[in-house]
């Protein structure tokens, strides 16, 4: 997510405000802004914004010579609207006396847009945010603070915001609601970021913003009160313990780590903004009526996709074919470029990439379009060249992810097929009502549910510790885990080194078992399912042959661990859930064995985030 910084005090605001967003750099953006608040002739605010790296606002910041004592700065990662200058923070509201930057995602802004424009506002921008600037000019009757608590209190969703007025020159707004932000507290100088390393150089001490408060900051002092009731918050000033490159992570040792846990976070967002529980929808907002109505009549969709986006696809298809009822074909972005695909008017091709610019997954969706197929992206960054390209775009909103090896980008592609293969169902009739209802109530369990997958970590690290010599290992599944044997698989190749071969289990007869001895590791997935037994069948030979087991199983599971010598366990779900379950500890085992092989788990060697050349 984006980065934000805001200084008041006695220094030059500027410096400190782009030094801030350097340190931000490591969350990714696509533009970056700065505003401030003049400190001569009547308080104008100014506001420096540029698409693209830092060096493109620094080098137009080089051009101004003001030293202002107040400001705040940006980074955008864009979430809605292009990335674009136009787009980037600070955004301004109309009477220019308000600026603001926002790190979230303002669910209802299409309705308070609609408010605004009846009321006379005219839009700068495509964002969201700007509907913000111009409700707290809208709520104005001469106090900034209360403005602005009036203003947020009529938006939904989740988002951090920090504003500056010409009316309160000396003084910054702030408001956090599930994103983060953070006080830092100086000498004469006071802060707020959106994480400490931006404002480390300069004070250790920090106020942790709890959800929904709301506060102020000058130089001298700072108060923060609830945003629904006025009363000021007492909160303790913390000194944090890190350096500058632990800061960065979380006090994680690396983004990968940090990314695996931000996993129930992101999974809570795409619920929060996909499920409507008063009414029992599932809402696609970008998903237009001609779009909705393809789903609907739809003969084949075919899911298209690289690397770990392609084992998403394969879930898809167990998703999409059990609920939805539509046959689906899984494809490799590269041989489905070169295979000349047969596709007609009434198929849908489904291409899924974390960063929109997967070359091969690129040229797959031009020649489905050439077919005539329609063509559905679901994207992670937003604007990029195939959501850009694509008939329509779903975006996973997962953040920006920095690992080499995804890790929340794949559970939020994962969920958000699930959700949509739901969705489809219910638009071709067939999901009974009652069972449609069952399945929004498991969703709503995911996102604590992989809380709890989270503390299997200890149990992980010592299967890892005894294991992370092996070189070979073996992960085995059947229908819906089947494409996390594959995962699992790859999340160990990619990080650890070590090679891993996923399999169904029901083909372990036809080669594998014959790698199986007393030396051989196998990873088995076996949660509640349709072909549990079938699975437990698989694990009885492996340990006739003294193969060396290791489960992932649903909780409570005790016929399991008469055979895995480690299990790791998730809560019970519904089966169509249990692929967003099972993978998690694979992902935690393969960081573990990473470390214990002293490898670089966040780069590691020949890969490349994004994979735009062939
Ligand atoms: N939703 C806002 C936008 O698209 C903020 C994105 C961010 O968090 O950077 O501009």
């Amino acid at each position: 997510m984006c980065g934000i910084i805001g200084y008041a005090g006695k220094r030059n605001a500027l410096p400190v405000l782009m030094e801030g967003l350097s340190r931000l750099e490591y969350r990714g953006y696509d533009s970056a802004g700065i505003a401030y608040v003049d400190g001569n002739h009547n308080h104008p605010i100014h506001i420096i914004k540029e698409k693209g790296k830092l060096i493109e606002l620094r080098r137009a910041l080089s051009l101004v010579h003001a030293t202002p004592h107040i400001g705040i700065g940006h980074t955008r990662w864009a979430t809605h609207g292009e990335p674009s200058r136009r787009n980037a923070h600070p955004h301004l509201s109309q009477d220019d006396n308000f600026a603001v930057v926002h790190n979230g995602i303002i669910e209802n802004y299409q309705e308070i847009k609609s408010y605004l424009k009846r009321k006379g506002y005219t839009f700068r921008s495509e964002t969201d945010t700007e509907v913000l600037v111009h409700l707290v000019q809208d709520e104005f009757r001469g106090d900034v603070l209360t403005a602005f608590r009036n203003a947020i209190q009529r938006l939904e969703g989740f988002f951090a915001f920090v504003l500056i007025s010409r009316h309160s020159p000396n003084e910054l707004f702030f408001f956090k609601r599930s994103n983060p932000l953070v006080v830092g507290v100086g000498k004469k100088e006071n802060f707020v970021a959106s994480d400490v390393p931006a404002i480390l150089p300069y004070t250790k001490r920090v106020v942790y913003l709890g959800d929904d408060e709301v506060g102020c900051l000058n130089e001298d002092s700072f108060k923060i009160v609830r945003l629904k009731k006025p009363t000021p918050v007492q909160k303790r000033i913390e000194t944090v313990p890190w350096n500058l490159e632990q800061a960065e992570k979380g006090g994680y040792h690396h983004f990968m780590l940090k990314e695996i846990y931000e996993q129930p976070r992101v999974a809570e967002e795409t619920i929060r903004k996909r499920l409507d529980f008063n009414r029992q929808r599932i809402v696609f907002d970008t998903l237009s009526f001609h779009a909705n109505w393809r789903l609907k009549h739809v003969r084949k969709i075919f899911m298209v996709s690289c690397g770990t986006a392609y084992h998403a696809g394969i879930a898809a298809r167990y998703m999409f074919e059990n609920i939805a009822r539509v046959p689906t074909e899984v494809c490799v972005s590269s041989e489905f470029r070169y295979s000349d695909p047969i596709l007609s008017k009434s198929d849908i091709v489904v291409l899924v990439t974390q960063s929109g610019e997967t070359a091969d997954t690129l040229a797959a969706l031009r020649e489905a379009r050439k077919k005539g197929a329609y063509t559905l992206a679901i994207v992670n960054v937003v604007g990029s060249t195939i959501a850009r390209e694509a008939d329509c775009v779903i975006y996973t909103h997962a953040g920006p992810e920095i690992g080499v090896a995804s890790t929340k980008a794949y559970t939020v592609q994962l969920l958000t097929l699930a959700l949509l293969a739901l969705h489809a169902g219910y638009l071709r009739n067939k999901i009974p009502p009652k069972q449609f209802e069952e399945m929004l109530s498991f969703a709503k369990h995911i996102p604590s549910d992989l809380k709890k997958i989270l503390q299997e970590a200890p149990r992980v690290d010592q299967c890892a510790k005894k294991l992370y010599k092996k070189h070979n290992f073996i992960y085995l599944a059947r229908g819906f885990s089947f494409p996390n044997a594959l995962e699992g698989a790859l999340k160990l190749k990619e990080i650890s080194y070590a090679h891993a071969h996923g399999y169904a289990a029901g083909e372990m007869k036809h080669g594998p078992i014959a790698l199986i001895d007393k030396e051989q590791p196998v990873i088995c997935i076996i949660p509640q399912s349709k072909t549990y037994d079938k699975m437990l069948s698989n694990m009885e030979e492996i340990k006739a042959r003294e193969g060396i087991i290791v489960a992932v199983a649903t909780k409570g599971d005790r016929a399991v661990s008469k055979f895995a010598r480690w299990t790791f366990y998730v809560p019970k779900t519904s089966e169509f859930f249990s692929t967003i379950y099972t993978v998690v500890p694979l992902q935690l085992f393969a960081y573990r064995m990473a470390v214990l092989n002293g490898r670089d788990v966040d780069q590691p060697r020949n890969l490349a985030k994004s994979v735009t050349v062939e």
